[in-house]
């Protein structure tokens, strides 16, 4: 393919793009496919000569597309949103043209550059503290992570490293491996399930702190913990709060829980892959309170912020923290100017993503974003009133945000049923939680074209389904 070709492919790409996502409500959003629908559809070894086009454009048709979940279709209430917006797929089309691996500055340095500036408008956006914004002369900074999952293994790791340390300075005799059999680390039981990974991979205890009727972590709790280990010999160190948990976004009180990670000498991270996004709003940033004390802070803008994915935005109270703990530096790396983001991950490679960022900030602006965040709120609240007003069910948690927990009142089997029978139904996806032993239904409001048809359209489809059920005898 040239220059010329790619002109015209680049055009009907666009072109097959928007018609994809202007007419995605007609493609059922969950698939008709069995397992390994896909190998017998394709050759099974790659092309010695090159295909056609064209070819390859019906294919995606025939091959790609029935086997897609559509995460954009209004209809996907499933987990919590995949963001996308147009102006973040265009900058991803021009970071995949720049093509740089921007690992040091001298890489390129308007993709070191210009993540840490976005970082900070980022930052201000939701009121961090100082001391998280880089152009403050401060101790901290943020950088683009892919994921949540990835930014909490790094605070985990860099906490430990710390932690080794520390104890190390005091107690020189006692050995890394003795210290780390010692290593206590803490999370909600609600905590998504890439916290107990992160402490898998990082090789240390992980104690789950149980939460209250609102399915929070409250400071008491810990602190029993905390007594409890220390009495046994044990060294706490690390704490991972959660903001918006993803069974039922509840909030850790992290007002109560950060002065108790400071005074114990515990790095607390704060994991808010999903709720994040929203204290852009004033209404929704008092539940980010307490962030002053956090050691590191998470989100994904690419579940609520209109970029599309990956782009998981991390920042540091101190970033010698972090940097310090996974320093390696050989010569074809070093440059004059260190700055860069690879020490804060474990590959070297790294997107020029704030691209995306700079994009969808400028042509949205913080009003765009904040009305984004608002329509989905005002949706999940449509949704939990129409669930209200129906005897059969039950709302099982607070609606917050964009999700809503709802059952019908009966039977975890008769709840199973009811999403067995919504699934292959196609026409709208959810998956399910478990909150107080509770098969409980998730309705997250997802996509960014979502409205209050489709959200009536939801619940006339689950009424209907439910009374099928309700009047069979299952
Ligand atoms: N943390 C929370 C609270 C989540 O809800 C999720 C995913 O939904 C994750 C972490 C994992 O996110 P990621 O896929 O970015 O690792």
């Amino acid at each position: 393919m040239d220059a010329a070709e790619f002109r015209r492919r680049g055009r009907e790409m666009v072109d097959y793009v928007a018609d994809y996502l202007e007419n995605i409500e007609q493609r059922p959003v969950y698939p008709d496919v069995e397992p390994g629908y896909l190998r017998s559809l394709i050759p099974t070894e790659a092309p010695l000569e090159p295909d056609n086009y064209d070819d390859i454009i019906k294919d995606v048709e025939r091959i790609i597309m029935p086997g897609v979940t559509h995460w954009q279709s209004p209809y996907f209430f499933a987990y919590f949103p995949a963001a996308s917006s147009y102006p973040a797929m265009l900058a991803d089309m021009l970071c995949g043209a720049i093509g740089c691996i921007g690992f040091s500055w001298a890489a390129s340095p308007a993709c070191t550059e210009l993540e840490t500036v976005m970082l900070d408008w980022l930052g201000k956006m939701l009121k961090l503290p100082e001391h998280f914004i880089a152009g403050t002369h401060g101790h901290g900074g943020g950088v683009i992570q892919s994921t949540a999952s990835e930014a909490t293994l790094m605070s985990l790791l860099a906490a430990r490293c710390k932690a080794v340390r520390r104890v190390q300075e005091t107690n020189p005799e006692r050995l890394e491996a003795e210290v780390l059999s010692k290593l206590v680390a803490y999370s909600s039981e609600q905590a998504h399930s890439s916290v107990e990974r992160a402490s898998l991979i990082g090789g240390v205890m992980m104690r789950k702190v149980p939460t209250d009727n609102t399915y929070a972590v409250g400071g008491g709790m810990l602190k029993k913990m905390l007594e409890e280990d220390r009495a046994a010999g044990l060294i706490p160190f690390y704490f991972c709060a959660t903001l918006g948990t993803t069974s039922s976004c509840a909030f850790d009180h992290i007002t109560e829980l950060g002065p108790i990670c400071n005074e114990e000498n515990m790095w607390m991270h704060i994991d808010a892959a999903y709720a994040g996004s929203a204290f852009i709003c004033p209404e929704f940033r008092p539940l980010l309170n307490g962030i002053e004390f956090a050691d590191s802070f998470n989100f994904n803008p690419h579940k609520w912020l209109l970029i599309n994915f990956d782009c998981s935005t991390m920042w540091v109270k101190k970033r010698q923290d972090i940097i310090g703990a996974f320093k390696v530096e050989p010569l074809y790396l070093k440059h004059e100017n260190q700055e860069s983001g690879r020490h804060w991950q474990i590959p070297l490679g790294r997107r020029f993503r704030s691209l995306k960022m700079w994009f969808v900030f400028r042509l949205y602006g913080i009003e765009g974003l904040q009305a984004h965040i608002r329509k989905q709120v005002v949706l999940a609240k449509e949704f939990e009133s129409l669930v209200r007003a129906d005897k059969r069910f039950e709302i099982c948690a607070e609606v917050v945000m964009g999700l809503v927990c709802f059952r019908l009142k009966g039977s975890n089997e008769l709840n199973q049923l009811l999403l067995k029978r919504i699934t292959e139904s196609r026409t709208i996806h959810l998956v399910p939680c478990q909150l107080s032993g509770l098969f409980v239904l998730r309705f997250a409001v997802c996509s960014r074209v979502t409205d209050s048809g489709h959200v009536q359209h939801a619940w006339r489809q689950i009424t209907q389904l439910s009374c099928e059920l309700l009047q069979s005898d299952h």
